[in-house]
């Protein structure tokens, strides 16, 4: 049994757990994301993996992080959330634990932990797309995690859906991102709310009683309560994920399809209206097999499963 240590670094929360060879996390840790401050997050993820080793006989360190990593798992060129810029915090990360960290995409993390050991682990072709504040993700192609030319493949959330439309983080117009994430729920929610607040009763309840009151999580329950707008909002979110992945089905013919994130754990509420929207826009429909859309089996722990799985098997 050779045991790992795997670390996701959040825009809010750092995660970091000890792996085994199965997958299981046999303890896990957690601390606030100091987002603003390069050297504290790195002084928090090496307090992390000390505190871990003190009981723990661990020889792999992965570190998933919200951010562009370049080939080597190494240095990660950007992050949009978070503070590094060019920054070569695997070399960083490693001397001041003295054992080998190596970073990854958190979005391909997850993708590895899925694919794996949850709910992509009987498929070779395995693309996970996930749905949190933006969207991120990763695939697995033939049975092995599909990087890219320079480390920065499966920026799902920045394929351009809508010519001219919202405004990006990443500086472009229409990403997907801006129409089929957390932060397009809540968007979406407020809009509706505010053009007719008799039909969002309960959601506007759950807040300040106005549409900019609305948070993510007042969608899910209100929704789940049956309020009117917060299932529009789900809708309309689902709509364009389900546009979406038809687009990624087109290009990747993955066999299975995985959605986590945050937004995942509205279960159905998200991925019936993303099935119906995918099923009517996917390329030659009628005439091929339809890739298994399913919500994640881990969505809050996949990325760091994944990150201590690559660490431990990945070249
Ligand atoms: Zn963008």
């Amino acid at each position: 049994m050779t045991l790992a240590i795997g670390i996701d670094v959040g825009g809010t929360k750092i995660a970091a757990g000890v792996v085994d060879d199965d997958g299981n996390v046999v303890a896990e840790l957690r601390s606030p994301t100091p987002a603003t401050d390069v050297e504290a997050t790195e002084q928090a993820i090496v307090d992390l993996v000390s505190e871990l080793r003190q009981e723990h006989d661990i020889r792999h360190v992965g570190v998933g992080a919200a951010g562009w990593v370049d080939a080597s798992r190494s240095v990660i060129y950007y992050a949009p959330n978070l503070a590094w810029r060019d920054e070569h915090l695997g070399e960083e990360l490693s001397e001041s634990c003295g054992i080998p960290v190596v970073i990854e995409n958190d979005g391909n993390a997850a993708a590895w932990g899925e694919y794996r050991f949850g709910a992509g682990r009987s498929f070779d072709d395995v693309v996970c797309v996930t749905v949190g504040t933006g969207i991120g993700g990763g695939m697995v192609l033939g049975g092995a995690l599909h990087r890219g030319g320079f480390g920065i493949a499966a920026e799902f959330g920045h394929v351009r859906v809508v010519p001219d439309g919202l405004l990006c983080p990443c500086g472009n117009r229409g990403c997907w991102e801006q129409y089929a994430s957390g932060r397009a729920l809540v968007r979406t929610a407020r809009e509706l709310a505010a053009a007719d607040p008799g039909r969002a009763e309960t959601l506007l309840s759950l807040g300040d009683g106005t549409p900019k009151g609305i948070e993510g999580v007042h969608v899910t329950a209100a929704a789940e309560d049956g309020d009117l707008v917060a299932r529009d909002a789900f809708e309309e979110i689902g709509r364009w994920l389900g546009q979406g992945l038809a687009d990624l089905v087109a290009v990747l013919d993955p066999s299975c399809l995985v959605i986590s994130g945050g937004v995942s754990d509205a279960g159905e509420l998200i991925l019936d209206p993303a099935r119906a929207a995918y099923e009517a826009a996917v390329a030659g429909r009628g005439h091929r097999p339809f890739a298994e859309l399913r919500l994640a089996d881990h969505a809050s722990s996949a990325g760091l499963v994944g990150a201590a799985d690559l660490a431990r098997t990945a070249p």
